[in-house]
């Protein structure tokens, strides 16, 4: 994200550092020149906001770096001055970096078994699930779905040597496990680097002694037993999946200093407006948003929904014949790409497309910039691993050879499913549909969310591309392919 800053302040900043509270709020989010550095104003401001709104000072902080020192208090705790009750505890996630690849066929069950060593469920509450289950579902016991079990129960650190145990037993297991193409689960060197490293850690990731991380947040009733829904505390997930869509906040790919923070203070505020509401209503949440400033262009009450307001913004942009509009990306020629965009999305309503229709299209298409037309260059899907430093393994570390090797059983055509932002029509496209849904829907009876139905419908208009021949024969526009997880990180 940084490097979107430019002009004057372009270098200026190479970190981020982001304090959000319980609730997964973005508290501050600050840039600095290197790491570490610098931090000291944040915690000033940050303890100032709680003396000032008489708020009792936090009890844990989880971090992802600096949770303990050799040489007596932290870092992180001197920072934090002030609040003397203060419990500096690692993210346990940041243990799992060492395996190869998550698309790995014993991916799943290695983290499985990871997160077994590392907690326990509470009993209590897994029994009372499991009752309700069986009285609703009458004498048959019914799986936990692990979604449902995190929701309803607790569940507690094991304590160090017992954990050391646990996954000293699942490293010996998995040490050699290789799927059907040969490809090892665990890089060997880079796990024993971090176990060494992580065992020191292991009392850094123990649930703090008298501190409550779960919250009862609402109840159910199921099957006649009452339970009760949960919102744990613990660890960094929410603001983990906030670093995704950090870098979406500013559009394009630069910004001047005084944007930047316009973009970066608008994203900050929205994300935390949603924390919110998600925290009052007690509710899960059933919704994934999107934080893509591009996208963001809602209707004017968000009740009314549908294909009109998409045409209204249409208009709009017909109206700008003659003028040339940039793009999000910063380059010109853009009206044609909405309105090639527009006439894809409206293909949805019709089964194929028709003669005239089609070569419609392809005069839209030659309308298109040279740098549109041009082939998708797709950015590169691996980077070279970073193996310095205690925590420096991204969690897309690549391992030579398995990024390659997967790309050559996909086959050709097939490919691996892209972001959105690689072309600059496909983007275009799913800014579109993001307008006309702006909420989720039901299909057949089944409640799908809003970026599953965006999916659907750019699948369908995929397919209809595809199969039209005077589009396939006189155009080379690329709908690649596109799922749900490129999508919310677009
Ligand atoms: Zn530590």
């Amino acid at each position: 994200m940084t490097k979107k800053l430019a002009g004057s302040a372009a270098g200026t900043a190479a970190w981020v550092t982001n304090v959000g509270n319980e609730h997964g709020q973005v508290l501050m989010s600050v840039l600095t020149a290197a790491e570490g550095d610098g931090l000291l104003p944040m915690a000033a401001g940050l303890m100032q906001r709680y003396r000032e709104a008489q708020e009792p000072p936090p009890r844990v902080l989880y971090v992802d770096r600096e949770c303990c020192s050799l040489t007596g208090q932290t870092k992180v705790v001197a920072m934090f001055h002030e609040w003397d009750r203060l419990v500096v505890r690692l993210d346990v996630r940041r243990f799992a970096r060492g395996v190869t690849t998550e698309s790995h066929h014993f991916y799943g069950q290695f983290m499985a078994r990871l997160s077994y060593s590392i907690f326990e469920w509470d009993k209590d509450d897994i029994a009372r699930r499991e009752k309700a289950n069986m009285s609703k579902e009458g004498e048959r016991i019914t799986k936990l779905s692990s979604r449902e079990v995190a929701r309803h129960c607790h569940r507690r650190t094991r304590g160090v040597p017992e954990t050391e145990r646990l996954i000293q037993e699942l490293l010996d297991a998995f040490w050699d496990v290789k799927d059907d193409l040969g490809v090892p689960l665990i890089d060997h060197a880079q796990m024993e680097e971090i176990w060494s490293t992580q065992r020191r850690h292991l009392h850094c990731i123990q649930d703090p002694q008298g501190v409550e991380l779960y919250t009862k947040t609402g109840e159910i009733r199921r099957g006649g037993i009452r339970l009760p829904v949960y919102r744990c505390a613990r660890g960094s997930t929410s603001l983990e999946s906030f670093h995704l869509h950090l870098c979406r906040f500013i559009p394009g790919n630069s910004a001047s200093a005084l944007h930047f923070q316009v973009y970066l203070l608008e994203g900050l505020a929205r994300w935390n407006e949603n924390r919110a509401r998600a925290a009052v209503e007690g509710a899960p949440r059933t919704r994934t948003h999107c934080y893509n400033a591009t996208a963001q262009l809602r209707p004017a009450h968000p009740g009314v929904r549908g294909s009109h307001h998409g045409r209204k913004l249409h208009q709009a942009h017909r109206e700008y014949t003659g003028k040339d509009v940039i793009g999000p990306d910063g380059l010109g020629g853009y009206q044609h790409v909405t309105a090639l965009a527009h006439t894809l999305v409206e293909l949805l309503h019709q089964a194929f497309v028709p003669q005239h229709q089609a070569w419609q299209i392809v005069e839209l298409w030659l309308k298109l910039t040279d740098r549109d037309k041009a082939a998708v260059s797709f950015p590169p899907c691996h980077q070279d691993r970073l193996v310095k430093g205690r925590f420096k393994t991204s969690r897309s570390a690549h391992t030579p050879g398995v990024d390659s090797v997967q790309r050559a059983f996909l086959g050709k055509g097939a490919g691996a499913a892209q972001t959105p932002k690689a072309s600059r029509l496909v983007e275009a496209m799913f800014v579109e549909l993001c307008q006309v849904h702006y909420e989720g829907r039901t299909i057949a009876g089944v409640r799908v969310n809003r970026w599953g139905v965006i999916m659907r419908e750019y699948n369908t208009i995929r397919d209809i591309v595809v199969s039209c021949q005077t589009l396939m024969a006189n155009t080379s526009i690329n709908l690649f392919l596109v799922n749900q997880r490129t999508l919310m990180q677009w």
